[in-house]
């Protein structure tokens, strides 16, 4: 991994959210998939201890060893990585007798230790974080060096992330901009509302990526397979291909002037409501 002289080096992002439900999983998976469709050296990890899925998403049924023995001490990284899909898969199994154990033991330094391994073999590695504030979402994102918030374009959403990224302001992690998932027609917010609020709430905070609301991603996770491999032309895919862009720096955001946009009067009353400032 050299550019000229200079070594580049990895990147760890989590993938979080404030809620569950919003799409964690699905994107981890298929961004890992784009990214890697981009000659990058992927690694996903399922973080998400208590509700592991990621598994399920990338068509992987049979991981007898997995992330989980991994925290327990019981394997090495390198016995619980599979590769599918071009990249590779650090999945997260499920044990009723020990989840609750493993759950209150995880350590920091454990997880740290995991994800220095992983770099050292890898160019970006994703995580898919579990939902909420608990100790292990805030492992997660205290484990990766930048955050990729996902939400959607409803406001219980958007108020959950919007605390999820002062959080990780909190732990040091850097913040890019915003990935908004199931946006259309039917949504509360559109994308350009999320982004102003965001934009004033936190000062800058760019949408990286707008994924609209998208059957092709149902039916893919119905049949195991990433969407992105799935139906690479569908709205979905083409959305998280661009946002596969953007992370490695081959294509950027349009810019546009703050000073042209209408400033929604929703947008207001949320920052008002949520931050105390007036806009
Ligand atoms: P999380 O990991 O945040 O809990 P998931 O990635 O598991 O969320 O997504 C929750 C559900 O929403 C899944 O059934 C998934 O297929 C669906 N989903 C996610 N993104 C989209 C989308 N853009 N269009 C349609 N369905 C989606
Ligand atoms: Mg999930």
């Amino acid at each position: 991994m050299r550019v000229g002289k200079l070594r580049v080096k990895p990147r760890s992002m989590s993938v979080t959210s404030g809620k569950g439900g919003t799409g964690k999983t699905t994107i981890t998976a298929n961004l890992g998939v784009a990214l890697g469709a981009l000659d990058k050296k992927v690694t996903i990890l399922d973080g998400d201890i208590a509700m592991a899925n990621l598994n399920i998403v990338m068509g992987m049924t049979k991981c007898e060893i997995n992330f989980f023995d991994v925290l327990l001490g019981n394997a090495s990284v390198d016995q619980a990585m599979y590769t599918n899909y071009g990249i590779k898969v650090l999945p997260c199994g499920f044990r009723f007798e020990e989840v609750h154990e493993t759950l209150s033991k995880i350590k920091r330094e454990r997880v740290e230790e995991v994800v220095n391994e992983i770099l050292g073999q890898t160019e970006i590695l994703l995580i898919d974080a579990p939902a909420g504030m608990a100790e292990t979402t805030l492992i997660s994102i205290a484990a990766a060096r930048e955050m990729l918030p996902v939400c959607n374009p409803t406001y219980p959403s958007l108020v959950d992330v919007y605390k999820t990224i002062r959080v990780a302001n909190v732990l040091g992690s850097w913040t890019r901009g915003l990935i908004v998932n199931r946006t259309g027609k039917a949504a509360d917010l559109l994308v350009d509302e999320v982004e102003q609020f965001m934009n004033r709430a936190l000062g800058s905070m760019p949408v990286i990526a707008d994924i609209p609301e998208d059957p092709k991603v149902q039916e893919a996770e119905r049949e195991g397979v990433p969407v992105v491999v799935y139906d690479p032309e569908c709205e979905a895919s083409i959305a998280i291909n661009e946002l596969a862009k953007v992370i490695t720096g081959e294509t950027d955001l349009p810019y546009v002037p703050w000073e042209d946009r209408e400033i929604g009067e929703t947008a207001e009353r949320l920052i008002r409501a949520l931050t105390g400032r007036r806009v």
